[in-house]
């Protein structure tokens, strides 16, 4: 395992202050896994400084070149895969399993985008003249200021890291106190790789100190924010103000409308997975079930049943659902238990802190399923950020299609059902970024685009596949006249 260090400019190096910050395991928090500087913005400008420095030499570095080491990083994380579960795990919680796919999805983006630098594009227009040719070249925007959440620590650093890098950006990477390691472990691996100095850079500090200094430096040149809403609408009107490129994926409130032709078996494993699964801290986790009054009394009996089957405990230790990140998440989650209760939905089981012999000194909670749920309620509005699934009964398709609208975020949306008519209207209608038919909102592969609409995106541009390409490229039209 690498440095618990910054990695700027090549080195690894302690905040200027040598202070640091303890990240404990969420699942026993006698446990002290790492200590992380505490980087002020003096610490984030040497960041950016040295991005700046190294960015002009690393665009011209022939494309292709930038992608073997972009494949070089990979295969050493790959090799490094079990270690780094384990080091997601404990630090932040999730499953064996749900890390070990995370950590498998970092190798892979970077496998991609380094296959993708050896054939990144241009093109030719057609002329309104004779003797004329209209190239369209795409460019390095020059330095990348990326700011991560905790919740995918390792898979959203990655997806962005690897396109800024492989278009011939510079980047300074600024992931979420929380859960921080493994965000470092992809610097180790480009280090490793013989990324040249500078290149690739890691601040670890808190958001609010170092954040603005690093979305405002001068020279930063465009901004990818995934988090929360709050932030994210704060550090894009920073950054756009600045006339920077911007973009920020937040948060969810995730719908999956269950129609009366559904077929249950299907809609219950996916709704299952999609709201207890990773702890319910996704972004597009399935928050809401929207059902079908002729299928909503069995939908309820069989998914309280599930939630029950669930085991909640340490990741390591095998459960199906890990503990809350932290503290403060945990008792978000159990206001909001409280909150759905006072609103008059009833709690059909879960959502108590379990707290007893193994569960001593872990941030655990049971799953949550609520049920006579208005679309009104906070509990059907509010983004959770932990295993509750707010049930809400609907009359009929319009109904629900309109509910699952209802809503000031737009992320991720499914629907089950066996009538093309309404598969294709819930299509048409949704508001969402990413709709799915039969299947979880949560999950999307690497290349295909990835973002939100309404409160839970700037809709600027989308993450992943050749979307996240044009982001970190600007366009120059070039005339040759001849
Ligand atoms: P967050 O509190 O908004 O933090 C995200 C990042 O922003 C962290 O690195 C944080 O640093 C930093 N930050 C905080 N204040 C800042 C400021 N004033 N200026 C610049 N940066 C600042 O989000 P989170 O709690 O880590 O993550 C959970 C949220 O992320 C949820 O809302 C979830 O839905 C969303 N999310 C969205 C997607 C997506 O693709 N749409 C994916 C995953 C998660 P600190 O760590 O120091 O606070
Ligand atoms: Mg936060």
């Amino acid at each position: 395992m690498s440095q618990r260090h910054n990695y700027v400019d090549g080195e690894w190096t302690d905040a200027e202050s040598g202070e640091r910050t303890a990240v404990y395991n969420p699942a026993d928090t006698d446990e002290l896994v790492n200590e992380y500087p505490a980087s002020s913005v003096t610490d984030a400008e040497r960041a950016v400084a040295a991005a700046d420095a190294a960015s002009e030499a690393w665009a011209s570095t022939p494309a292709p070149e930038r992608g073997s080491i972009l494949r070089e990083a990979a295969s050493v994380l790959d090799d490094r895969r079990e270690e780094l579960t384990e080091l997601l795990v404990r630090e932040e919680g999730k499953t064996r399993p749900e890390a070990a796919g995370e950590v498998g999805r970092a190798v892979d983006i970077f496998y991609y985008y380094g296959e993708k630098a050896a054939d990144l594009g241009g093109g030719l227009k057609s002329a309104g003249g004779s003797n004329r040719r209209i190239e369209i070249r795409k460019e390095p925007q020059g330095v990348a200021a990326l700011i991560t959440p905790w919740n995918y620590p390792i898979a959203i650093p990655a997806w962005k890291l690897a396109p800024a890098l492989a278009t011939g950006n510079a980047a300074v990477l600024k992931p979420a106190e929380i859960a921080p390691g493994v965000a470092g472990e992809l610097l180790a691996a480009l280090d490793e790789a013989g990324i040249p100095d500078g290149v690739a850079n890691v601040v670890y500090g808190s958001g609010s100190e170092i954040g603005p200094a690093i979305i405002g430096h001068d020279d930063v040149d465009v901004v990818s924010f995934t988090g929360s809403a709050e932030v994210g609408h704060m550090v894009y009107e920073q950054a756009v103000e600045d006339v920077k490129r911007a973009q920020a994926e937040m948060g969810g409130k995730n719908p999956a409308v269950v129609s009366a032709t559904a077929d249950l078996e299907t809609a219950i494993d996916e709704v299952a997975g999609g709201a207890f699964g990773v702890t319910g801290q996704a972004c597009t986790a399935t928050s809401r079930a929207i059902v079908h009054e002729d299928v909503h009394d069995e939908f309820l009996d069989r998914i309280v049943a599930r939630a029950e089957s669930l085991e909640v405990g340490d990741g390591l230790a095998g459960a199906d659902v890990g503990p809350h990140v932290s503290a403060d998440e945990l008792e978000t989650t159990l206001n909001y238990v409280e909150v759905g209760q006072n609103e008059g939905a009833t709690l059909e089981t879960g959502g108590k802190r379990l707290e007893d012999g193994d569960y001593a000194g872990g941030y655990f909670v049971s799953p949550a399923v609520f049920s006579g749920v208005e679309s009104g309620m906070r509990i059907a509005q509010e983004e959770i950020f932990g295993p509750v699934l707010a049930v809400i009964e609907v009359s009929d398709f319009e109904e629900a299609v309109e509910v699952a609208n209802d809503s000031q975020y737009g992320l991720s949306a499914s629907v089950f059902s066996e009538d093309h008519s309404e598969i294709e209207t819930f299509l048409d209608e949704i508001e969402s970024g990413v709709a799915k038919v039969n299947e979880k909102t949560t999950g999307l592969e690497l290349h295909v685009p990835f973002g939100g609409m309404k409160r839970s995106s700037t809709n600027t541009y989308r993450e992943q596949g050749d979307a996240a390409l044009d982001f970190y490229t600007k366009t120059k039209t070039v005339y040759r006249n001849y």
